[in-house]
């Protein structure tokens, strides 16, 4: 499949939407990562092309390592800027809900949005959308929301707009969502769209080099930390867990996302198929699920962990002590080791 994938009929009632709306907001998912971001921003910044008054509303602050994109100080966070966010939001005539299908993701924002009668339209990769919105634009086929986002420009006929800003925005999305195009990005299209991209003049290096090499000392101690101290492997279930306990975070000066890609590490162990990270937060702990292939880990992130998400990348959380949430994943994992084919 190397043509656009939008739906023709979608496309077309997407842009009545949009020819009638004028302030339109961004909302990304809460603690986003760099799809959400970059999608939202190439979003914000192809809608200003089109003349439009767009503001991209995060329901919570994001890592450091997102903030050289382009128009980044565009981004209202939501909980340093309500008023003024949800005064933006009761005016609006359109809203995007970008890279999430369900009001629960949307943190801090659930409620209003919930509540706000403005036109929404989805624009996601996450598997079982929730019908919250008047159009949407959900496959779980897209590598990344970003791949989505330029699929849906491209559809309104306007890939000529898709200047190098936008285009590095998408580009970081790309890369993020798939380990740097290693996994979830076999589809020729996907490096079509690179290619586009790139064509429209990104500096591939200094992306990488902007998102991958950005981390603190402390960071790189914390990592060193968790995989010394924090690991633990049940080569029988061919499952690697780390934790890492508020006391860790503390030593180590944690800052948002310096945890982010640490749950990926162990799957580098021969014969790993899942690894799992528990942290510790302040009110719950936060736990992440990664599986290679076939192992569907969203299903225990679901039943057992209060969340879900894509087959080998899920996320979810639990107000158990951190001891009780590892006793209890270790007492689920037999069982979903059985229903394995493996
Ligand atoms: P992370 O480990 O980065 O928090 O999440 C990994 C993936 O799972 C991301 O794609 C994220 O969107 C998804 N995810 C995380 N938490 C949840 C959740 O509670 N529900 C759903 N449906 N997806 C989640
Ligand atoms: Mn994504």
């Amino acid at each position: 499949n190397i043509k656009n994938r939008i739906d023709s009929d979608l496309i077309k009632k997407a842009e009545v939407l949009l020819e009638e709306s004028k302030q339109i907001a961004i909302i990304p998912h809460s603690g986003p990562d760099g799809d959400a971001i970059g999608s939202s921003l190439a979003l914000y910044q192809y809608l200003k092309k089109k003349g439009k008054e767009p503001k991209i509303i995060s329901p919570s602050d994001y890592p450091v390592f997102l903030n050289w994109l382009p128009q980044n100080s565009e981004v209202l966070i939501f909980p340093s800027n309500k008023k003024k966010a949800k005064d933006y939001l009761k005016s609006s005539d359109l809203v995007f809900i970008v890279d999430h299908n369900s009001f629960k993701r949307s943190g801090d924002l659930e409620k209003i949005l919930q509540d706000l009668p403005a036109k929404k339209i989805m624009i996601d990769h996450h598997p079982e959308p929730e019908h919250i919105v008047d159009l949407m634009f959900s496959d779980t086929a897209m590598c990344a929301t970003c791949e989505l986002m330029y699929e849906f420009i491209e559809a309104l006929g306007d890939e000529n707009l898709i200047d190098t800003h936008i285009a590095e925005c998408l580009y970081t999305g790309i890369v993020t969502d798939t380990g740097g195009l290693s996994y979830n990005s076999s589809n020729p299209r996907t490096y079509q769209i690179v290619g586009d991209l790139l064509a429209r003049g990104i500096d591939k290096s200094k992306i990488h080099s902007n998102v991958y090499d950005n981390f603190s000392t402390d960071r790189m101690k914390l990592l060193g930390h968790c995989l010394d101290q924090g690991l633990e492997v049940l080569s029988e279930y061919q499952t690697a867990i780390i934790t890492l306990t508020k006391d860790d975070l503390l030593r180590f000066n944690y800052k948002d996302g310096d945890t982010e890609g640490f749950v990926n590490y162990p799957l580098s162990i021969q014969g790993m198929l899942a690894s799992v990270i528990f942290i510790e937060k302040e009110d719950m702990v936060k736990i992440s699920f990664r599986s290679k292939g076939n192992v569907p880990i969203n299903a225990v992130a679901a039943e057992h962990f209060n969340g879900g998400g894509h087959m080998n990348a899920a996320g979810g959380r639990t107000t158990d002590k951190l001891s009780e949430a590892i006793a209890k994943f270790k007492k689920v994992l037999p069982d979903f080791y059985k229903s394995l084919d493996v």
